[in-house]
């Protein structure tokens, strides 16, 4: 692959018909590839009577089947195309049925990651004159934190990897070396101000000046900065930038300084957005992100639909770049609830809980009602006597969804109990009691 210089590269700038013509070439020989190497999609391929050589542009793909994380979970090891001679890195996703899904990187692979990450950073305004903070975990199978270490290095950039927690490792850090960039799950930010307003540390006049958020919207559908990055913007103005990634994509959308969605990197995927039935939907319109990898040697995929719902945008950005642009991740597909006539994502109905004070914990119901439809029951608990916060709260939720669901308050045991089920690690805060699930 070629790795331009400015890490700013031309194609993103072309015209549209010109980033199309460009990437049906690296489709083509991805294709290739792939037809001769995955035994996944040759079999894909014979059973569905497909001539892969015949899948040339991108309205082609429309032949192909998707392609499921269950398919991921399954086949797991039919979609590494390569000897195991040449795998350097070895990552893991769960998967679906809850066994983790391996995915192998080449070395070709991880140059492409590193690039991948040199070009976002570049998109959000970094240049190698910075020193990153890597407050992500770079071990434990995952690919984020590796992958930021090696754009980092590939940018010319310094890069300290101090790892998750810990907030006074990471001002001891901050004095120390003198980052300008935190790379960093947005609710951390809140932490690392508390610790500094109660250890009396200046963190205002501090030496970072940007956070390349991950993990968490910083915005909403509209594009406005969510509750969250609000908090986080009235404590610390430092610029923030949320980028989209994953380790199927193997791949980032990240923010440039206008802040209106990810950008597409068209040497590195194909992106389409589709609805329920498959179909594409309108510029604009929420729908799962499906993708297909170009330029991937260990495990390319063929239409992968990741399950996560945004929308998207072509218009030309203010920052030079005509790519088209991903808006923050409205959530998962299977959470899709449709809400008297709304339909909701539970990360929009956790943006506004977490961010009312006087709730201490709760989890989030969505059962069918007698009529068919869906119904949204928050249980929460609360320091304070309820009387007066269930209308507050239901403000909230007309205010910034134009719905309210019914709100319960119940002890805060009770709720925890269910919050973190045996055996979980992770709380689990949305819970599908609906028919189909
Ligand atoms: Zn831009």
């Amino acid at each position: 692959m070629y790795y331009p210089l400015s890490f700013f590269p031309e194609i993103e700038t072309k015209s549209a018909s010109e980033i199309k013509k460009f990437q049906e070439r690296l489709l083509e020989e991805q294709i290739q590839y792939i037809a001769l190497n995955s035994a996944f999609y040759k079999r894909m391929f014979h059973q569905n009577k497909i001539d892969p050589s015949r899948i040339r542009t991108i309205e082609d793909l429309q032949y192909l089947p998707f392609t499921s994380k269950d398919d991921l979970d399954a086949f797991n090891e039919d979609f590494i195309c390569v000897s195991k001679s040449k795998i350097i890195d070895y990552i893991t996703t769960s998967g679906t049925l809850g066994n983790p899904v391996t995915f192998a990187m080449t070395d070709k692979d991880l140059d492409r990651l590193a690039y991948n990450e040199a070009i976002s950073f570049v998109c959000s305004g970094c240049s190698s004159n910075d020193i990153f903070q890597l407050t992500t975990t770079i071990d434990k199978r995952f690919m984020a934190g590796l992958a930021y270490f090696m754009g980092a290095r590939m940018l010319g950039a310094g890069v300290v990897r101090v790892g998750a927690g810990i907030p006074e490792l990471q001002w001891d850090t901050i004095a120390r070396i003198k980052p300008t960039v935190l790379i960093v799950v947005p609710s951390f930010i809140l932490k690392l101000v508390d610790y500094a307003e109660k250890n009396n540390i200046n963190y205002r006049n501090s030496s970072i000046k940007r956070a390349i958020c991950i993990g968490e919207s910083l915005r909403d559908q509209n594009l406005e900065l969510s509750t969250l990055a609000q908090r986080i913007k009235e404590k610390w103005d430092i610029r923030l930038y949320s980028t989209y990634a994953s380790t199927e994509m193997s791949s980032a959308f990240a923010e440039c300084d206008e802040g209106c969605g990810g950008h597409h990197h068209p040497e590195l995927i194909i992106v389409e957005v589709i609805d329920e039935n498959g179909k594409h939907v309108k510029e604009g319109e929420a729908g799962e992100v499906t993708i297909t990898s170009l330029g991937v040697e260990g495990m390319p995929l063929l239409r992968f639909k990741t399950g996560d719902v945004c929308c998207y945008y072509t218009e030309p950005c203010k920052c030079g770049r005509t790519t088209m642009r991903l808006g923050p991740v409205l959530g998962r597909r299977k959470q899709m609830i449709k809400f008297k006539g709304t339909t909701i994502y539970p990360p929009a109905l956790y943006d506004i809980l977490d961010n009312i004070p006087q709730i201490e914990n709760y989890i989030i119901e969505v059962s069918t009602n007698d009529i068919g439809t869906d119904e949204i029951l928050i249980k929460a608990s609360s320091k304070i006597k309820p009387n007066g916060l269930d209308k507050l709260i239901k403000d909230h939720f007309r205010a910034r969804l134009r719905v309210s669901p019914t709100i319960e308050f119940r002890p805060f045991d009770e709720i925890e109990k269910v919050r973190f089920p045996a055996k979980s690690r992770k709380p689990i805060i949305f819970h599908d009691k609906r028919n189909n699930n």
